[in-house]
């Protein structure tokens, strides 16, 4: 096997963009402190509408081809947050986006949402052997908002968490590593109210005619839920570039940004989680890997 960093890091997304806007700034800062971070992404993001009309043309509904063109905005992205290591669950195009809840995407051959979680969890196991992350990062079961592929993205990687650390089970995808912390995002409710009330003070100066609502925002929670905060401010221009890579679905203007339903949202540079399945830390933890002892991580 070759040489890892001490401290490695997994994250598990449903489509290209959602590792920028949630995690782009824990990314370009662990990416920069030298620690291995894999980021892998389940679907290519085929059902997300397109913002530029001039690339309105790959929607699904059109031409299609919105796929192979939202992977190169994923790369794109990763280059600007210095991430390396960067997978599709299964190969590109293995898992198809399911579309949001209750569309008829959501039960074609080939969706997510439809696959089967153990199957689609030993694909992660394969990762999960050969990285040895210490940190797992993905959504709440809830998948931050209930799009489907976020929670079929929870279940997956939950799964697999288990299943890799398991060694009678499929030992020729690698020898049983156990994960010592899972996080799922979360943003506190306070901080995404006062983020709002700023943004309503700043709209009639940006291009935004509309600012979301507070629910809008994926895992907002108590404050008391959060566990664990990574302060990326000095990533903030990291964070903004990589979501402006994926311009087919976000357009960022300062400290804003809009999705293709055209509300402004605050882009967060510091970025909350809430520690899974672990008793809560007595204070805030400012570093994903803290406890982990790092280089020892969790050998079986
Ligand atoms: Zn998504």
């Amino acid at each position: 096997m070759t040489e890892l960093p001490d401290r490695r890091l997994l994250l598990v997304h449903a489509h290209p963009d959602d590792e920028s806007i949630n995690n782009g700034a824990t990314m370009a800062r662990y990416a920069a402190e030298g620690a291995q971070v894999t980021l892998v992404t389940c679907t290519l993001g085929e059902e997300g509408e397109v913002i530029p009309p001039e690339l309105a043309h790959l929607a699904p509904d059109r031409e299609g081809g919105l796929g192979p063109y939202r992977t190169g905005e994923l790369s794109a992205a990763m280059k600007e947050l210095g991430v390396a290591d960067h997978r599709f669950l299964g190969g590109p195009g293995r898992f198809r986006d399911s579309g949001m809840m209750g569309v008829e995407q959501n039960h074609r051959p080939g969706a997510f949402w439809a696959a089967d979680v153990d199957e689609a969890a030993d694909h992660l196991v394969e990762v999960i052997r050969e990285v040895r992350p210490q940190v797992l990062v993905t959504y709440d079961p809830d998948g931050g908002y209930g799009h489907p592929d976020h929670i079929q993205a929870h279940r997956v990687a939950m799964r697999a968490a288990e299943l890799a650390a398991e060694p009678a089970h499929r030992p020729d995808l690698g020898g049983a590593w156990r994960i010592a912390k899972t996080y799922w995002n979360r943003v506190p409710r306070p901080v995404v109210e006062e983020a709002f009330a700023r943004l309503r003070e700043a709209l009639p100066g940006l291009p935004f005619d509309r600012a979301a609502a507070v629910d809008d925002v994926p895992g907002v929670v108590d404050p008391e839920t959060v566990t664990t905060e990574i302060d990326g401010t000095a990533y903030a221009a990291a964070k903004a570039a990589a979501m402006r890579a994926h311009a087919t679905q976000i357009t960022v203007d300062g400290p804003w940004f809009v999705l293709s339903n055209e509300l402004a949202q605050p882009l967060f540079t510091t970025e909350y989680y809430e520690l899974a399945g672990a008793p809560r830390p007595a204070v805030r933890e400012r570093d994903l890997f803290e406890g982990t002892g790092t280089a020892e991580g969790g050998d079986l």
